[in-house]
């Protein structure tokens, strides 16, 4: 259905990764003439970052990584353990011309991909407030085809491919769309699809049962969301716990993300909004609430006693003036590793970066407590993996899916820092925020080499989205 548009911004044909292995300066070295090499060693870099199984962030300095059909198999100490080379496809060398750091591909604990259309600062001129700008954003919303959701998706995946995100959990009403582009860009999408939406009134539990009796079929994974429990009736909210239980899925939804919506859970459930779960058997580890902004003492106690994950949005919150997550609370209650990050959509965030929203998470609390940078770290890695339960992702360990984030050492985000106590690399990194990888591997795969996208040609998909955009425009009606 999209062949044409794919015709337009893919850059290989499918199955084929190009790596610009000719250009000047490459790391790439290809052993054999296997395109996609599912042998890889990432041989010395600098330094390696990632969080151990305990939780412990750590620095490891010259070790390289062997990774063979999309997995860590080895981590290793080059001049202690002799290299076979035997086998090996492709070399990427970490260790030349200042270094490169490796960090697990960052996790984006909550977008809606397909509004990546509504980037334009115009969308936010008349948001006096959050319920405001739902409104204009459903008038652009509802013009918007298939089509228009697939190339905006493309769009929002790949900018979070640049800035280092491998794993994206996906909140919007439209199915196919993401599919595809997930497919294209190779992310790994949790697809969540909204059972009740408010975009797409249509849809139903019984729409999203259809798509998960077929979930093995598809590239992304299924699983549940609801706009908000608010905009539920009971009788939904049992159909989408049972829908949960039986499929074994994860669930989403925004929880308590204004004080609004919490007095609209009071009228329609006569509970606030973490109760609410409790009672229809939605607490538990496989549920994701995003947001939690307006969560009491004795629903962060529940949300800790049911594990459930909680996706903290701070610059979405102070753009639409919604209010602080509650994250003393959560220290409180030894609950901070079920948080984790996400952009939230371009409407909400200037870009769709989770090292820059982890500076936000910092500055949004220093004055009444510091969170320290490992923490900020374990909250775009391994705590949103955790809470996605992909214990194979979110850091980098032997058996690991190779999801990897490779950043130049000779960089202005990164240097000047402690050689003596190289954690600094990650208060550089989160203060400096948002710049682009170097290079970016997905399920052992290179998705980006050498700053440059190996499956998207971007500059026609950036024309592509221009063009999509201001069509949608000239359809809005003017109010
Ligand atoms: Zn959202």
């Amino acid at each position: 259905m999209y062949d044409h548009l794919r015709n337009e911004i893919q850059r290989t044909a499918p199955g084929e990764l190009a790596y610009p292995l000719k250009e000047k300066r490459s790391r790439y070295t290809h052993v054999s003439d296997n395109a996609q090499a599912r042998t890889v060693l990432i041989h010395k870099p600098k330094y390696i970052i990632t969080a151990d199984k305990k939780g412990v962030v750590q620095v490891w300095s010259n070790k390289s990584i062997l990774i063979r059909d999309g997995s860590i198999i080895d981590i290793f100490d080059p001049a202690k353990k002799k290299i076979d080379f035997n086998g090996i496809e492709l070399i990427y060398d970490g260790s030349k011309r200042g270094g490169i750091i490796v960090t697990p591909g960052f996790v984006n604990m909550h977008t809606h991909p397909p509004m990546y259309l509504l980037r334009s600062s115009l969308m936010l001129e008349k948001g006096e407030n959050l319920e405001r700008s739902l409104k204009d954003m459903f008038a652009f919303e509802s013009q918007m085809t298939d089509e228009d959701f697939f190339v905006s998706t493309v769009g929002d995946l790949t900018e979070e491919q640049k800035n280092g995100i491998t794993t994206t959990l996906s909140h919007y009403a439209v199915f196919e769309p993401i599919e595809e582009a997930a497919k294209l860009v190779r992310q790994n999408v949790v697809n969540a699809i909204s059972a009740v939406s408010n975009s797409h009134p249509e849809n139903t539990p019984e729409y999203v049962e259809n798509l998960l009796k077929n979930r093995k079929k598809y590239f992304t994974q299924i699983a549940v969301a609801i706009h908000t429990i608010h905009s539920a009736t009971p009788q939904v909210l049992k159909k989408v716990a049972q829908l949960v239980k039986k499929y074994k899925t994860l669930f989403t939804t925004h929880v308590a993300e204004t004080q609004a919506s919490v007095q609209r859970n009071l009228e329609v459930h006569g509970d606030r909004t973490v109760n609410t779960l409790v009672r229809y058997g939605l607490a538990h580890s496989g549920t994701i609430m995003s947001h939690g902004v307006h969560l009491t003492d004795e629903e962060v106690g529940l949300v800790k006693k049911h594990k459930i994950g909680v996706v903290h949005l701070p610059t979405s919150n102070k753009l639409h003036k919604s209010g602080e997550f509650p994250y003393l609370l959560f220290k409180k209650h030894k609950a901070t590793d079920l948080i984790s990050l996400g952009t939230d959509s371009v409407i909400s965030k200037n870009s769709l970066d989770i090292l820059s929203e982890a500076l936000q998470a910092r500055i949004m609390h220093q004055d009444k407590s510091v969170i320290f940078y490992e923490e900020l770290f374990k909250m775009m890695t391994s705590n949103g993996a955790d809470s996605l339960q992909m214990h194979d992702r979110g850091r980098i360990l032997p058996g690991f899916k190779a999801d990897l984030a490779f950043w130049k050492v000779r960089d202005r985000g990164i240097m000047p820092y402690d050689e003596e106590n190289p954690v600094t690399l990650l208060g550089n990194m989160i203060t400096h925020g948002g710049r682009d990888v170097r290079d970016l591997m997905i399920n052992g795969e290179f998705v980006i080499s050498n700053r440059r996208h190996n499956l998207v040609a971007e500059t026609e998909l950036m024309v592509e989205l221009q063009k999509h955009h201001q069509e949608i425009r000239r359809r809005v009606p003017k109010d």
